[in-house]
């Protein structure tokens, strides 16, 4: 008997009939004796309409009842999974986040997990019931509903199999793994039957949005054994999907890079004839990061005469709140000749633990990229990743262009 999280997903959810298609599942697994918690995500499109609808309200929503509007979609499709399994004469239980409770901080719309009391859960569980949890909400400490941010029920899913000690927590969703690309970008994308974890951080981090960067982030904190997995399968199959493993197995040395990233959501901002001197990117970054809004690329160029170009790139979300407070903190924390933006861009990343060994790698990128005429207008490099920021048109044919490249369509051989 093991204990087992499972998620499931918005589109896994989407209708009645896929609802019950889960509950087939989870009935199969609790026949087999295994303890179920099982979280789930609102109904596919749901969060969007939710939040759309608080936008056509206010274009700069109250972010508390922001929270409370978004949060409800999930307590929908708790109530409905319950009700099909107590139909099919299975005990079941359905929990809020703030029932459970999952306390969170109070950065609304980005909350993060503090801490989860799991003693409901098992007594629940000890009474033969499965347990089914809201995903992507959360408490503060005041009782304020919290939301953890776009796929956040992928990091509900983690952090409690991490607080229950799970023996395995299983991401269902309507892939059936990870691939080493978006399949609706790819067609060609293959699924891995394993990845580590970093190479999956590192994948989360460049927004390939198949697991939420702070579930991998969790996983990785708390060794949680970790599967994607098709919830279309047949509920009485056992679906192998795609492991994330913890260690680096002889075999997979042979993969140089793991998979391709994309990310739409981001903004760069330019910052042009800024003073070449000690502070001034402390002076630029510092005011927006006080205002909580992440910075992700930075480049820097080298000064002449004094003065330099300061470009980095935000959340698209973020971008106007960015610029604002950009517009507010020169003159008074830094010069500049001009604040220009471009909200029409995005990331593309390679991935891979192979590039620690294998040199060229960069190179051979960014020939791709120019064979098809794509200019490179950013680019950033880690240990396991090249990243590259590019116009959005470019998206799908970069992707496309470095899949064929790498040669991810079928096995790697040591390069
Ligand atoms: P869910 O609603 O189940 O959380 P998501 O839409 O958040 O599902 O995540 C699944 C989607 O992630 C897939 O439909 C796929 O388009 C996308 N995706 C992006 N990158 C990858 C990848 N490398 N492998 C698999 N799916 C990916
Ligand atoms: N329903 C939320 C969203 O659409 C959380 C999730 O699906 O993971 O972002
Ligand atoms: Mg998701």
């Amino acid at each position: 008997m093991a204990l087992i999280v499972q998620k499931y997903g918005g589109t896994s959810v989407g209708n009645a009939e896929r609802i019950r298609n889960v509950a087939r599942r989870i009935a199969h697994f609790h026949r087999d004796g295994h303890q179920l918690v099982v979280v789930v995500s609102a109904m596919a499109g749901e969060t969007n309409r939710l939040i759309s609808l608080a936008h056509e309200l206010s274009p700069n929503p109250n972010p508390r009842e922001l929270d409370v509007v978004a949060a409800s979609g999930e307590q929908v499709t708790i109530g409905l999974l319950a009700i099909a399994l107590c139909d099919m004469g299975l005990k079941a239980r359905s929990y809020t986040g703030g029932q459970v409770p999952v306390l969170t901080d109070n950065a609304f719309t980005k909350a993060r997990i503090l801490q989860i009391d799991e003693q409901r859960m098992r007594e629940d569980l000890a009474d033969g019931a499965v347990v089914i949890v809201a995903g992507f909400q959360g408490v503060d400490a005041d009782g304020n509903i919290t939301t953890l941010g776009r796929g956040g029920s992928d990091t509900s899913g983690v952090a409690l199999a991490a607080a229950l000690q799970a023996d395995e927590c299983q991401i269902y969703t309507d892939v059936d793994g990870v691939y080493t690309a978006d399949p609706r970008i790819v067609p060609q994308a293959r699924r891995l039957e394993r990845i580590t974890f970093e190479e999956m951080l590192e994948l989360a981090s460049q927004g390939s949005k198949v697991l939420q960067i702070r579930s991998v982030e969790f996983a990785g904190k708390y060794k949680v054994n970790l599967r994607v997995l098709s919830s279309f399968d047949d509920p009485e199959s056992t679906p192998k999907g795609t492991l994330i493993t913890f260690e680096e197995e002889d075999d997979m040395e042979q993969a140089i890079i793991s998979g391709i990233a994309f990310n739409r959501d981001e903004a760069k901002i330019s910052l042009m004839g800024v003073e070449d001197r000690p502070g001034i990117a402390y002076s630029i970054v510092g005011p927006v990061a006080e205002a909580n809004i992440d910075v992700d690329m930075i480049v820097q160029n080298i000064g002449a005469s004094g003065h330099t170009d300061f470009s980095f790139t935000v959340h698209r979300n973020e971008y106007q709140k960015a610029l604002s407070v950009l517009a507010q903190s020169k003159d008074k924390h830094f010069k500049a000749r001009e604040i220009i933006g471009d909200d029409k861009i995005c990331k593309v990343s390679v991935v891979g633990i192979g590039m620690r060994s294998h040199v060229g790698l960069a190179a051979r990128m960014f020939k791709a990229l120019a064979d098809v005429g794509i200019n490179i207008q950013m680019i950033s490099t880690s240990e396991i990743k090249i990243a590259v920021v590019i116009d959005e048109k470019y998206l799908e044919l970069a992707v496309r262009e470095l899949h064929k490249t790498f040669e991810l369509e079928t096995a790697q051989q040591p390069g």
